[in-house]
């Protein structure tokens, strides 16, 4: 067993948008399989075509293409085991469904939605299992003839698998030890339908894992009731010794409250539970995505892979390298972890931090171009190195630092009241005079020149400041004065001076 190569699957049906939560199984499998030296697979399971939402296949792989996290093999990637869309494996799967039906380990059943709908009526807490089987019509009451020859009359037919009652079922969880539970509270499962001549999820999914020789299977716990089955279909194949571990992840539970992680509590609090921006094709419905909301994918990665895991001390910045050889399954908990996702705004803060001043300028620049504005890039590179411990997100640098590249159009109220004083506009006046006069307009030379015009005339420096900003910036906040005005250079300080007495004026 240790010898195995490990080989994990990533598994998701096309139902509509990646959840948050499939996007940390990923990940999980990711850090798994590359601190293994293992691989990992993409497989599509799409053998529920009521299910089906075109799009969804080329959604999740775009998201995990945005979020760096790539694949071995599978859907789009290739390999030798595929194909890897479950769709086109429908003539892989008939075999095992027989290889089942000759050993008497399934059964072939005529029953149609009615009649089981009738039973539910007549029997309370109705299982299609070995207490009612031999009162429905299957094979095991019928005789063969009558199998045949309703087969041949076209009758269609599920084969359900035959679950033995009264025994105790292991599965052995990596993260949950031991989950024991007895197989008469398992229902005899569809494993297939002639209708569609599909698998259901199960067989597929066991099939595939085996043919795909899958070494782990690691997923969300809401798979874990279907675990007892699926070890039990592994018995049924005789393929135990290939068995893969399994590990079920703990849920993902709302941020506040109890249950689990819904796309209201999003909506609610504000925050995507979904990678991408995602257009439902039915409703033309639109619900927001981590890159659209202007999450850094390594930012978005370090916080999902904190939920339900951690790397045994206080460590919370972390490369994909560093999660990478840190990842155990044993420290990963049982119980739900909270989605807490303003620790995620943290995590995209502290991400901006660490990036380079040049990195985030690239990223601002389409934020700046949408409000009309263009700037040379050594100019934006020096803003944002300004002013980006200020923000969460590349898009509030806009309204942060407006001010470097346009003039204020209006001035904050209260702070004009307070801070343009009766002899404002006279000293304004003069401050754009002294400016003029530099030759020397770095920021160290202005304020050696402006704190010395201050100290001649005795005027009050923190009058004069407090003046001075509002006409540069319009409001009282932002960064120490002369880098502003280095940046927006002498001509444009010059000008916002003066505009400021003109519209301020003298009180
Ligand atoms: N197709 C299942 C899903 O959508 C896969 C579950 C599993 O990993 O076994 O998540």
């Amino acid at each position: 067993m240790s010898e195995r190569k490990v080989r994990v699957r990533f598994a998701p049906s096309p139902t509509g948008a990646l959840h948050i939560g499939g996007v940390r199984t990923a990940l999980y499998n990711y850090l798994f399989a590359r601190q293994h030296g293992g691989e990992m697979i993409f497989r599509i399971e799409d053998t529920d075509s009521n299910r089906f939402v075109p799009g969804a296949e080329e959604y999740i792989l775009e998201s995990f293409k945005w979020l760096g996290i790539p694949f071995d093999e599978g859907v789009s990637f290739g390999g030798d085991h595929g194909p890897y869309r479950q769709s086109e494996r429908k003539s892989i799967y008939k075999k095992y469904v027989d290889q089942l039906l000759e050993a008497g380990k399934a059964y072939i059943a005529f029953d149609t939605p009615e009649e089981l709908d009738a039973k539910r009526g007549e029997v309370a807490n109705f299982q299609y299992d070995a207490s009612t089987r031999g009162s429905m019509r299957n094979s095991l009451t019928l005789s063969k003839e009558e199998v045949d020859a309703l087969i041949a009359d076209g009758q269609q037919y599920v084969v359900r698998f035959k679950i033995e009652p009264n025994e105790n079922v292991v599965v052995n969880d990596q993260i949950r030890g031991e989950v024991v539970i007895n197989s008469s509270i398992l229902d005899d499962k569809v494993l297939y339908k002639s209708a569609d001549q599909l698998p259901t999820y199960h067989l597929a999914n066991i099939v595939d894992d085996h043919l795909m020789e899958v070494s782990h299977v690691i997923r969300g716990e809401e798979w874990l009731p279907s675990a007892p089955l699926h070890v039990l279909l592994y018995r049924a194949f005789g393929w135990e010794d290939t068995m893969p571990a399994f590990a079920h992840l703990p849920l993902l539970l709302k941020p506040e409250g109890n249950g689990k992680l819904s796309k209201r509590d999003g909506d609610r609090l504000g925050f995507p539970v979904f990678p991408l921006e995602w257009k439902d094709p039915k409703t033309g419905d639109i619900s927001s995505g981590y890159r659209e909301a202007g999450y850094l994918p390594e930012a978005l990665i370090n916080f999902l892979a904190l939920l339900g895991w951690n790397p045994g001390n206080d460590q919370e910045v972390m490369t994909m390298d560093e999660m990478i050889k840190l990842f155990d399954l044993k420290r990963c908990s049982k119980s739900g972890a909270k989605f807490d996702y303003k620790k995620g705004i943290w995590f995209n803060h502290t991400y901006i931090q660490q990036k380079s001043n040049e990195e985030i300028a690239e990223l601002f620049l389409p934020v700046l171009k949408e409000n009309g504005v263009e700037a040379p890039m050594d100019t934006v590179v020096a803003v944002v190195g300004m002013m980006k411990d200020r923000v969460n997100f590349v898009s509030e640098l806009w309204d942060s630092s407006k001010f470097f590249f346009v003039p204020p159009t209006a001035y904050d109220e209260k702070t004009a009241k307070k801070r343009w004083k009766e002899d404002s506009a006279e000293r304004m006046t003069e401050l754009a005079g002294v400016i003029e006069a530099l030759e020397d307009f770095s920021p160290q030379n202005q304020e050696a020149v402006v704190m010395q015009w201050i100290t001649d005339n005795g005027y009050h420096m923190g009058n004069i400041m407090n003046a001075f900003r509002l006409a540069i910036v319009g409001e009282g906040k932002g960064p120490h004065m002369f880098d502003i005005t280095s940046i927006i250079g002498k001509a444009d300080t010059i000008a916002r001076l003066k505009r400021a007495v003109e519209v301020l004026g003298t009180k």
